[in-house]
């Protein structure tokens, strides 16, 4: 069948081919309509770059405040610190909650959260120590790039200071949030008082650098439009190239409820799911043989839409996702076990394994 594609699309020839795709040939490919070919070939990358096990890993994910400094257009999850619902868990609550997600199974703690004004460096250091040696065994992945440099700032300590003391501390991995859309014209009307692309980007380079490795994401479905989605994905893929240091790539839909997009009818709609597998897609075909693994973010996509996507380029479903508190503000159902996830792998005709952080292979189903 893909045979028949060759001449069609002087991009699709590249992709098939396996040549790096070039940001007009990543245009040419968003507009391409014809999405069962797109699919097709992306899945044939997968296939040959990554076979045909899809994995998950059974991850615990801790949001230790909601209060915030900043006020992103698009995030539902943020309070400010005199409001009823506004929290910071102490390093002892959140040692607790992890000894449960141990005997639930979680080999890896997924800690994210608010920039908050007002906490010590101390606070995360602590932390870090009281879980790892408490859980020694549990891969620490805490703080996105951009709370590493909201960090910074606010403690007047460089970026690889803050990163060295944290990783001193038990940080083993870090998450890819944060990373959102870096093209400037889009970012700042989606976030309000984060980091820049740029300052992203050079956070999570040093990271990779004193050997933190991390995920790495892309916030799509709102207001961008596709030079915005493929400007992203090359600076992902620049930066790989330079450091090797991500381990996964994860697109995020936008979830739109209670946010101020929403509220401001700047979006009224999510994004339809030709656009979700178009951007799955897109994203195996501009990073093959640079970031090989593509996540599909089970939770932000619902379990069905998730398995058409991993035909279309995905090989891996991230993870069980116990508590995940983001979503669930913005109107997300949440919780899924192990069994689960196999079961949507085997329905969609694939080989379901269990990882662990960095993609080593556990148990296969
Ligand atoms: S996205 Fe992150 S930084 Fe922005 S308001 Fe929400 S919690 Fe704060």
């Amino acid at each position: 069948m893909l045979e028949q594609l060759v001449g069609e699309s002087q991009a699709l020839d590249r992709a098939l081919s396996g040549e790096e795709l070039s940001f007009n040939d990543g245009m040419e490919l968003m507009n391409y309509d014809n999405l069962h070919m797109l699919g097709a070939v992306a899945d044939n990358s997968r296939k040959k770059l990554v076979g045909d096990i899809v994995t998950f890993t059974s991850s615990y994910y801790l949001n230790y405040t909601n209060i915030c400094a900043a006020s992103c257009q698009m995030c539902a999850f943020y309070r400010k610190g005199n409001e009823d619902d506004a929290y910071t868990l102490t390093p002892e609550q959140i040692e607790k909650r992890v000894a449960l997600a141990k005997q639930m199974g979680a080999t890896e703690v997924h800690i994210v959260g608010g920039f908050h004004p007002k906490a010590p460096l101390d606070y995360y250091e602590y932390m870090m120590r009281i879980i790892k040696s408490n859980h020694p065994e549990l891969n620490i992945k805490a703080f996105t790039a951009a709370e590493i440099f909201y960090l910074s700032k606010l403690t007047k300590n460089s970026v690889k200071e803050i990163l060295s003391r944290l990783k001193d501390a038990g940080l083993d991995s870090m998450p890819g949030g944060g990373a959102e859309l870096f093209h400037p014209d889009i970012r700042s009307k989606i976030v309000r008082g984060k980091c820049s692309g740029e300052e992203w980007l050079d956070t999570i380079e040093q990271a990779h650098n004193l050997g933190i490795k991390s995920n790495c994401t892309m916030l799509y479905g709102h207001i961008e439009k596709p030079e915005h989605i493929i400007d992203h994905l090359i600076k992902i893929r620049d930066l790989q190239k330079k450091t090797n240091g991500f381990i996964t790539f994860i697109p995020l839909k936008f979830s739109l409820d209670n946010t101020e997009l929403e509220q401001e009818k700047q979006v009224t709609h999510e994004c339809s799911s030709v656009y979700d597998l178009k951007v799955i897609a897109l994203s195996r075909l501009m990073l093959a043989g640079v970031l090989n693994n593509i996540s599909v973010y089970w939770v932000a996509y619902g379990k069905k839409l998730a398995q058409v996507a991993l035909a279309n380029g995905g090989n891996d479903l991230v993870g069980t996702a116990f508590s995940e508190e983001i979503y669930r503000a913005a109107g997300k159902p949440t919780n899924s076990s192990i069994l689960e996830l196999a079961n949507i792998v085997k329905e969609s005709g694939r080989i379901p394994a269990q990882r662990d952080t960095f993609f080593k292979i556990l148990k296969k189903f």
